[in-house]
């Protein structure tokens, strides 16, 4: 069935938004004389003494970065949250509703190394970065003030990343931001719809199908989703039931971390470059509650369509209509599979 699903266009449901996309197979041939994005090349120096993420290096704010070895957190000179906002509360008028939000917005340095990113870091240091999500998850969670803690990283200056020092970011929020509260209505109501959890339930399906499966490990698996929006977008899903990251054992986090290195190896080899995407983790909430009904899953997002330097736009129909994709998420998977085995030494 899936077989007749790459012959025309149809609409694929995501469970976890409830949205549909459009997917057109037959697109893939259509010629293309749009924008090319200039490829960004590596060849970055081990240190760079203009960048504010660099050891021993001033940051805009003025504060100095410590000589760090390892990994390196801050919170952001620039937050978009604050912990001491006042507290506004606009909600007589349904037109107009506006409420303040509190929160914390920090930085989290991969590596004293400018040159490096995810992909040609060692995995002992990957397995680093994982673990001080973790603390911070964990920090996060003994805060009454903090709802939820969106972990993510942006790569590449493609996705408006304006530093490749290899970092992330952690914002934490007084309120379950707007896609997250989504994803976990619709899990809720599947879990007690089903009796299980809605993701739990979709990865074992992958692993019957095999054809959208990227990468497997002993704790986690690497897949195009069903449902994938963006040409090369994965999810990696825990091969068990966590709701959050706090419940990772040391061999949980050392294999998000493998996953995490071979899917963005992966990525490189697919173009011949350092290949740009927003990627985050969803999770359970850190308020205090039931999240039974969650499963913590990784998103990668990346904008590149047809080579380094031709990205997929989301314009037109898709601004005003409904998400569209050429290429279908199993031939994105095929892909990505021939990349890995090319990519391993
Ligand atoms: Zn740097
Ligand atoms: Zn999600």
């Amino acid at each position: 069935m899936f077989k007749e699903l790459s012959k025309g266009p149809h609409r694929r449901f995501n469970p976890l938004t409830g949205e549909w996309v459009l997917v057109s197979p037959h697109r893939t041939q259509r010629p293309w004389q749009g924008k090319q994005e200039d490829s960004a090349g590596s060849g970055r120096p081990q240190y760079d003494e203009s960048c504010y993420l660099c050891p021993g290096n001033q940051r805009s704010g003025g504060q100095q970065n410590p000589d760090y070895s390892e990994t390196f957190v801050f919170t952001n000179d620039f937050s978009a949250l604050l912990t001491d906002t006042p507290a506004i509360s606009m909600d007589t008028d349904p037109l107009f509703q506006a409420v303040s939000e509190t929160g914390v917005c920090k930085v989290i340095c991969f590596s004293p190394r400018h040159d490096l990113s995810v992909p040609n870091m060692s995995l002992d240091a990957v397995t680093r970065v994982v673990e001080v999500w973790k603390n911070e998850y964990e920090t996060f969670q003994a805060n009454p003030d903090i709802a939820y803690v969106q972990i993510f990283e942006n790569k590449g200056a493609i996705m408006g990343c304006s530093n490749p020092h290899p970092h992330c970011q952690i914002w934490s929020s007084s309120s379950i931001p707007p896609i997250v509260a989504q994803e976990q209505e619709n899990q809720r109501l599947y879990a007690q719809e089903h009796g299980n959890s809605m993701l739990v339930d979709y990865l074992k399906r992958e692993l019957e199908q095999q054809t959208r499966v990227v990468y497997e490990n002993a704790n986690f698996v690497v897949v195009v989703p069903f449902w994938a929006v963006w040409p090369f977008e994965v999810m990696i899903l825990p091969r068990r039931h966590i709701p959050s990251i706090d419940q990772f054992s040391s061999e949980v986090v050392s294999g998000l971390a493998d996953a995490y290195r071979q899917l963005t190896r992966a990525y490189d080899a697919v173009f011949d470059c350092e290949f740009p995407y927003t990627a985050g983790i969803h999770q359970a909430p850190t308020l205090a509650g039931d999240h039974e009904h969650w499963q913590l899953h990784m998103h990668f997002y990346p904008p590149l369509l047809r080579s380094a330097t031709v990205k997929k736009f989301m314009v037109g129909y898709e601004m005003l209509a409904a998400p569209q994709r050429d290429i279908t998420a199993e031939a994105a998977a095929e892909t990505l599979r021939r990349a890995l085995v090319e990519k391993k030494p």
